[in-house]
């Protein structure tokens, strides 16, 4: 699938609509979902442009790749929901099937509360 330079995350990577950032580097930037679907609902994304888990793993830099898996769990020490923490969900949708709404690859994490089951509708 081609990367769609105008989609919502890349003009937010821009700088073009604003975020609530939780953090951000040279590789990753991580902000409140604007839709929270659990107490703490947080978006981690790449900055780099990619449409999802396979094109970024396919494609991306091994240090790019590093970073990323890096930052969910800073992430998650930061919101204070890492294991220890109480814990959290991650996930990422992928393709239609997958219900990806934003063809930019971007981790979920979900916590500040029991996530439930693992799969709903
Ligand atoms: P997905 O269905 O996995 O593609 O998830 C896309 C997520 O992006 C949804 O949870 C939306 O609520 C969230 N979202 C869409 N636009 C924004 C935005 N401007 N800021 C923060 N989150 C957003």
């Amino acid at each position: 699938m081609q990367y769609d330079k105008n989609n919502i995350f890349a003009k937010i990577i821009k700088g073009e609509i604003p975020c609530k950032k939780i953090y951000e580097n040279d590789f990753v930037l991580s902000f409140h979902d604007i839709n929270p679907q659990k107490k703490i609902h947080a978006l981690v994304i790449p900055k780099g442009a990619y449409v999802d888990l396979d094109d970024f793993l396919n494609n991306a830099k091994e240090k790019e790749i590093l970073e990323f898996f890096k930052a969910i769990s800073h992430v998650a020490k930061l919101l204070k929901i890492s294991n220890i923490q109480g814990g959290y969900r991650t996930l990422s949708n992928i393709g239609k099937n997958g219900g990806q709404e934003v063809p930019h690859l971007h981790f979920h994490l979900f916590g500040g509360e029991i996530v439930g089951k693992m799969v709903t509708n």
